[in-house]
């Protein structure tokens, strides 16, 4: 289903049928000002459709829907075994509507349908799947008190969950909050990112069919500054995860003490360092994923492995092998399964990482790329770019680019490789590329990193938790350790005569 060719892609795509209302309490419906914001596709610059503008007073009603199903039960109270059915049907109707929802995704933001097709969408669907079948393997503890107490540790969902989430993986994104806190029996308003509202809103629908009680998912399509505030600000919202930028992040930390002291999970930005030792047998692979790392999805990844950290001896035969793949990598029409790379989200996008391109065209040595390109003659595409010699006190070495912008800096020793990985104030993932096992377990230990890759990019899986240290956030997605974000543990002491 997912080898269809271009012109199969661009008829499927001129067929579809957007959902564009926000869905509260269980019906598609207009905002209450009427007000809309515009679908536009970044390959083409078209505006696709109009989608419904919440405000305050929508998320509002959002949440009241929340709330109530909640208290009476439905789902908050339903036997997990039960919910696990419910999200088992749904993992089954996101890959039922694998072709709509990748096709969702590319137009809506610009990502390589093809990419959609074979990691986003059946992602999505194993992630609830996951998440589903954990559920009803989960017990409570027995507190070790002695004869005459009993003491019961329980996990209780929370409650009515917010999320708030960006724009580079729409449908995943929305999955990661969603499933787990469906699966441990809370409620959610969900706020996508303004370029990408069309996956969401499908998705719900698709939650409802599959039998998730109404109100009990809603998506509340709207502008940062006033519907994410108003969620952040909300007092009957228990707990905001969210994933985005720090600075919107920090937000969120004072949008919650101004209000209601609502739990915060943050999952923010990222300037993951890759660490490419000399005695790594295969360059070849690192290159490989190294390309991968940086390009993938236009660089538009919060663990893109932005930096480049190579030992001197073998960085000029690194970096023609790199600049040689950067090469076969140009950005072409996102429907076309034979493109490497795919278009910017927006304009605003491509402006701000053309801006740090030519900083990086001011301080350091473009190797490759560099320049925004146009695909048909329309959109906002950007070529792999490479820089070398960067300082690590660059712009470019420190800032969150989120563009195909690779910044590399060469190292001696593995003293000085690690003082360059941390020194950032993020620290969400880091790579290393080294023969040594010792070697790969010092280093993974000393990096400041939520996950550390040896031998690879980017690791990631349903059965591992992924999320950052300092300012890259805290709380995990993924694993049963995500579980503790949705739950609160009760304990209920009980004294009986012995
Ligand atoms: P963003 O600007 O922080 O936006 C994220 C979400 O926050 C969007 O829904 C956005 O709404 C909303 N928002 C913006 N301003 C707000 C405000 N004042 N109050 C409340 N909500 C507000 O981030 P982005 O540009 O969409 O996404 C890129 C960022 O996400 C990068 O920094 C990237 O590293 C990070 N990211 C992190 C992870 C991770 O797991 N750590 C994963 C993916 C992405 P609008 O759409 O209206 O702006
Ligand atoms: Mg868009």
């Amino acid at each position: 289903m997912t080898n269809l060719s271009f012109q199969e892609w661009k008829t499927k795509a001129s067929k579809l049928n957007f959902r564009n209302q926000a869905f509260i309490g269980g019906n598609f419906v207009n905002s209450i000002s009427g007000k809309t914001l515009a679908s536009i596709n970044p390959a083409t610059g078209d505006v696709q459709t109009q989608v419904s503008e919440c405000d305050y007073q929508d998320i509002d009603l959002a949440v009241i829907a929340a709330r109530r199903v909640f208290e009476k039960g439905h789902w908050s109270r339903m036997a997990p075994a039960d919910r696990k059915a419910v999200l088992l049907k749904l993992s089954d109707l996101i890959r039922e509507n694998l072709v709509e929802l990748a096709l969702l995704d590319s137009l809506d933001m610009g990502k390589l349908v093809t990419d959609a097709a074979t990691v986003d969408v059946p992602g999505s669907a194993m992630f609830f799947q996951w998440h589903a079948e954990a559920i009803d393997k989960m017990y409570d503890e027995i507190a070790p008190t002695g004869v005459g107490d009993l003491a019961m540790i329980s996990r209780e969902p929370l409650g009515v969950v917010g999320a708030v989430i960006p724009w580079n993986f729409p449908l995943d994104m929305a999955t990661w909050k969603a499933a787990a806190a469906l699966a441990t029996g809370n409620s959610i308003v969900l706020k996508p990112a303004e370029q990408s509202s069309l996956s969401a809103l499908r998705l719900a629908e698709l939650a409802m069919e599959a039998g998730i009680p109404e109100g009990v998912f809603n998506v509340v399509p709207g502008f940062g500054e006033t519907a994410g505030k108003a969620l952040g600000l909300h007092p009957d919202v228990d707990c905001l995860v969210f994933t985005g930028s720090t600075v919107v992040g920090k937000l969120f930390q004072q949008y919650a003490g101004q209000s209601n002291m609502k739990q915060v999970w943050l999952e923010t930005g990222g300037k993951s360092p890759n660490l490419i030792f000399a005695d790594c047998h295969d360059l070849e692979a690192a290159s490989k994923m190294a390309a991968f790392s940086i390009f993938y999805n236009q660089g538009e990844v919060c663990s893109a492995n932005s930096r480049l950290l190579i030992e001197r001896s073998i960085k000029d035969e690194f970096l023609s092998k790199l600049s040689a793949l950067a090469e076969t990598m140009q950005p072409g029409n996102p429907l076309n399964p034979d493109s490497k790379m795919g278009a910017m989200v927006n304009e605003e996008q491509t402006n701000r990482v053309m801006r740090y391109i030519n900083e990086g065209k001011a301080s350091a040595n473009l190797i490759t790329g560099g320049e925004r390109v146009k695909v048909d003659g329309k959109g906002y595409f950007i070529q792999p770019t490479i820089f070398d010699n960067v300082d690590q006190n660059d712009s470019i070495a420190r800032e969150e680019i989120f563009g195909p912008v690779l910044s590399v800096i060469a190292f001696d020793t593995e003293e000085e490789a690690l003082q360059i990985a941390n020194k950032s104030e993020y620290g969400l993932a880091a790579s290393v590329w080294t023969d040594d096992l010792s070697r790969a377990l010092r280093v993974s230990k000393k990096l400041n990193a939520g996950t550390v890759s040896v031998n690879t990019v980017d690791a990631l899986s349903a059965v591992t938790p992924f999320g950052g240290v300092k300012q890259s956030g805290f709380g995990r997605d993924l694993s049963l350790h995500s579980f503790d974000k949705y739950t609160s543990l009760k304990t209920t002491w009980i004294k009986y005569t012995h």
